[in-house]
């Protein structure tokens, strides 16, 4: 079995981004960039699943500028078997990334495509959803519990209020959620390793994908700042303030 997983390069989540000047974005400058959280949780779960030989190479594709071949590096050293970079200066649509995916999935002939139900900067939760629409490959998004046996995958789903568990026929996709999994840190020895695994470099035009999209950023801002809070150290004294200062009762 193949698994694929795709892992987006995203600026740290404890990094406090600050707008830019003229609200066309946030400020990445020098901020310290990490793999998307939850495509952590994604390659964790390959890597899992391989030790329990369930599955024969893992592959970990990003998307982006040049430097995301270091999130690739990265989960080279955590156990990914090699990596593919799309290599494109276009800010992507998810629809465009759920594309090139797909085209990455019938090249390689992938069993399983794992990806993070969501990216950290731009909050889309989408590409997972839309590359199982596209590849007419069944779905387990938000996923908290993955087994695989007999072929079949069961995935329980976090969802409003309880759990989901949904049975899937492979090939599938999966979106991983919080509580799938704590992911490993990388060895040193695995680190030196992986600067030896392979890493391809295609482009969106060889992958016969086009990327452009109707979608313009018009503009971004910070939300208003909030006055602190305050304590209140009785009953009386909340319900007088939330009448004479707040005037909400
Ligand atoms: P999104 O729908 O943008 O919130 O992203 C969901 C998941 O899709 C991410 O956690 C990644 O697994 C994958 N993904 C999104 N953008 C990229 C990218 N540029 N490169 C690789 N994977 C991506």
């Amino acid at each position: 079995m193949k698994i694929l997983v795709a892992v987006k390069r995203v600026v740290d989540a404890n990094v406090k981004v600050r707008v830019k000047a003229d609200n066309s974005g946030v400020e990445l400058t020098n901020a310290k960039m990490a793999i998307n959280p939850f495509c952590e949780i994604a390659v964790e779960e390959a890597i899992r699943i391989k030790e329990k030989g369930q599955a024969d190479e893992i592959i970990v594709v990003s998307i982006g500028e040049k430097a995301c071949q270091e999130q690739i590096r990265t989960s080279l050293a955590l156990g990914a078997d090699r990596g593919i970079h799309v290599e494109t200066e276009d800010g992507l649509q998810p629809l465009a990334v759920a594309k090139l995916l797909k085209s990455i999935v019938e090249k390689e002939g992938i069993d399983l495509v794992l990806l993070g139900k969501q990216s950290i900067d731009s909050d889309n939760n989408q590409v997972a959803q839309m590359l199982a629409a596209i590849t007419n490959m069944p779905q387990g998004t938000f996923a908290c519990g993955v087994e695989l046996a007999d072929g079949k995958l069961t995935v329980v789903r976090e969802i409003d209020g309880g759990e989901q568990t949904v049975s899937l026929s492979l090939p599938a996709v999966i979106s991983t959620d919080l509580r799938l999994n704590e992911p490993r840190y990388a060895s040193l020895p695995n680190i030196m390793k992986a600067k030896k695994k392979p890493i391809d470099t295609v482009t969106p035009e060889e992958l016969g994908v086009e990327v452009s999209s109707g979608l313009k950023i018009v503009s971004v801002a910070a939300p208003a700042a909030r006055t602190a809070g305050i304590k209140v150290a009785s009953v009386d004294e909340l319900i007088s303030k939330l009448k004479s200062e707040a005037k909400v009762i």
